[in-house]
Order: structure tokens, then C-alpha cells, then sequence
């Protein structure tokens, strides 16, 4: 197997704006009583605005109840989290659907595409929600992008994993989201068609300014982010930064911790 290292081109400091995301004693305990888990003991980060960020950890560390948690659709039992300068406990429901929809973009392991829709009505359809009118060249240039633009009249299911990944990720950054969520987006790919979903979440945070935070189990895929999290045990128990972001370093920090 390829251990092609991605292009380290860009790291950028917390500089000056406000973050994209601040999490602040961030605990979230699911269920009651006795089946009470705790999968988040407290957790204190800000992820700078228009940065790429990798969130690992073993498997029920907490790395998915974090991301629900940052994207308001969790609420968390304490703690704050603040997404583009908002505070997400005083929302309503109604208001965090609509700061889903117009703020936040999702993309998910199985691509949670509408079978029923061709590609190109899939990548509008957060458009379409917000009772929108796509706008065609926008919409031909973000299918262009991501190099669906000869299939944006087919059905989810005459593509491929990494071509549903990419209309996928099309579908997230129609509306020029803000932050970016991705749960182990190239978990369901081969190494070729993650390594493009990667390139265009990272270019997405280089040429659009978007901020993305991408769960993987993946040093690999971690390896393309400006700073990696590690997770065990519902805690933030490393970062990665800098030069420290490399497959072979991450690997490294993973076995340490035996992950
Ligand atoms: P990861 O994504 O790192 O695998 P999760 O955030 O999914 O971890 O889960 C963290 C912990 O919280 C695990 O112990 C898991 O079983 C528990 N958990 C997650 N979601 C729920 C839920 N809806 N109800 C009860 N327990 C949950
Ligand atoms: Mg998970």
C-alpha cells in the first residue's frame, strides 16, 4: 500500500479571528440511572476559523457524541459550545435546525444520499430546504469540482463509493458553510478515493476558508489536517500539531496510547 504523505503546505496559526469552534467544560452523559454513559468528561478546545482538524481515538472514546455535540444535534448535559460566535444552549430547536441547514455541513461514512435523486439535485437539496433557487454555475462549478459534473444527472447508486462521497461533500459546501463535519468520511472508501475526498475537504479549508473537523480511525487520513485530537475515554488526552502531523507520527502517538 502507497504511504503518500499529502502536500504540507498551510498551517495556520490561531490568529486573531474568533474561533470557528470554542468548546468549553464539555460533558455529555447519555441515558439515566443506571444506564447512564458518560461519553464526554469536560472537554476545553477552540478550533480556529478556517482550519482542517482530525478528531481520533478507539472506538467509543467519544469522537461522534463530540461532533453531534459541536453541530447542535446533541445536546450537551454541561458545558458550552459556541459555533461561528453562537451559543448553541440558548437555541430553540427551530433555531438549530436552521444553523444546521444554513451554518454547517455534514458529510457521513454511508453518504447519506437521497437514492430517489439524481447527483445533481442531491447537491442542491440544502438549497432547496432553506426554499432557496440553486444557482446553476454554482452548482456546475461545484459539481465540477468534484468531478461529477458528467454524472450529475445519474442516481446515487450508478456511482461509485468515492464518487457518492464527493457528491456527498458537494452537497455539504453548497451553502458555504462554515464549519464542516465529517464522521470517518473515507471509512467506507479505498485508499484512492479517500485520498480525493481528503484533497478536497483540504482544499475546501485552503482555497474556500471553510473549517472542517473530520473524525477518522485513519493516520493517513488524519495526516492531511493542520492539528489532530485524540480522544480516549470521553477526554482530550493528546494534540497533534505542526510536524507532528505526519501518518507515521500520528500512528505512533495511536500505539502509545494503545489504540
Ligand atoms: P466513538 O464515536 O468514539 O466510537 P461515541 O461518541 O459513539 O464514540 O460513544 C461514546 C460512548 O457513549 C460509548 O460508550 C457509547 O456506547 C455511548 N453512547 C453513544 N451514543 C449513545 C446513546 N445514544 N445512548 C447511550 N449511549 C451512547
Ligand atoms: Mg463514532
Amino acid at each position: 500500500m502507497k504511504t503518500t504523505q499529502p502536500p504540507r503546505t498551510v498551517h495556520r496559526p490561531a490568529t486573531g479571528r474568533s474561533p470557528a469552534l470554542d468548546l468549553r467544560s464539555l460533558q455529555k452523559t447519555h441515558g439515566r440511572g443506571r444506564q447512564a454513559v458518560t461519553a464526554l468528561h469536560g472537554i476545553d478546545h477552540a478550533i480556529p476559523s478556517g482550519s482542517f482538524t482530525a478528531v481520533m481515538g478507539p472506538s467509543g472514546s467519544g469522537k461522534s457524541t463530540l461532533l453531534h455535540c459541536a453541530a447542535g444535534l446533541e445536546r450537551p448535559t454541561s458545558g458550552s459550545v459556541t459555533l461561528a460566535g453562537q451559543e448553541l444552549s440558548g437555541l430553540s430547536e427551530r433555531q438549530l435546525t436552521l444553523l444546521r441547514r444554513d451554518r454547517i455541513g455534514f458529510v457521513f461514512q454511508d453518504f447519506h444520499l437521497v437514492p430517489a435523486l439524481s447527483v445533481a439535485a442531491n447537491v442542491a437539496l440544502p438549497l432547496r430546504l432553506a426554499g432557496r433557487r440553486p444557482d446553476p454555475h454554482r452548482l456546475e462549478e461545484l459539481l465540477s469540482n468534484v468531478g461529477l459534473l458528467d454524472k450529475r444527472n445519474r442516481r446515487p447508486a450508478e456511482l461509485s463509493g468515492g464518487q457518492q462521497q464527493r457528491a456527498a461533500l458537494a452537497r455539504a459546501l453548497v451553502t458555504h458553510p462554515e464549519v464542516v463535519f465529517a464522521d470517518e468520511p473515507t471509512g467506507a472508501l479505498d485508499r484512492a478515493s479517500g485520498r480525493d475526498v481528503l484533497q478536497l475537504l483540504r482544499d475546501a479549508v485552503d482555497d474556500g476558508g471553510t473549517t472542517v473537523v473530520m473524525v477518522t480511525h485513519d493516520p493517513q487520513a488524519a495526516a492531511w489536517a493542520d492539528e489532530v485530537l485524540v480522544l480516549a475515554d470521553g477526554r482530550l488526552v493528546d494534540r497533534l500539531t505542526g510536524p507532528d502531523v505526519t501518518a507515521e507520527t500520528i500512528a505512533a502517538r495511536m500505539a502509545a496510547l494503545g489504540v
